[in-house]
């Protein structure tokens, strides 16, 4: 297990607006060996509670979309692949995580 948590070096991978689809896998990933996951769900169980949920961020191995709704899967790619072109990384036209 890790003893500092990975995003805390690499916090633009954990932004959605700011990282690439392979960069956010390797942070959800990363976030499972984190030793503040259990922290980092009850904080973001505690954001959803408030009606203020994570927003196009990684957090506990959550990757949540602008509109606060965890994306994963072919959820996930959808979200990199309709990003606006300013924003976005080359578009994943196939399903890989
Ligand atoms: S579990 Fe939380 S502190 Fe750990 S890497 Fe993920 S977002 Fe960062």
């Amino acid at each position: 297990m890790n003893t500092r948590p990975w995003c805390y070096d690499n916090i633009e991978d954990y932004d959605l607006d700011r990282s690439t689809l392979p960069k956010v896998l390797v942070a959800r990933n990363a976030c499972l060996n984190c030793p503040r996951l259990i922290q980092c769900r009850l904080d973001a169980a505690a954001l959803r509670d408030k009606g203020t949920p994570p927003q196009s961020q990684v957090l506990g191995a959550v990757a949540y979309g602008h509109d606060g709704k965890p994306r994963d899967g072919a959820a996930l790619v959808n979200y990199f692949n309709s990003r606006k072109p300013e924003k976005s990384a080359p578009p994943y036209v196939s399903k890989i995580c």
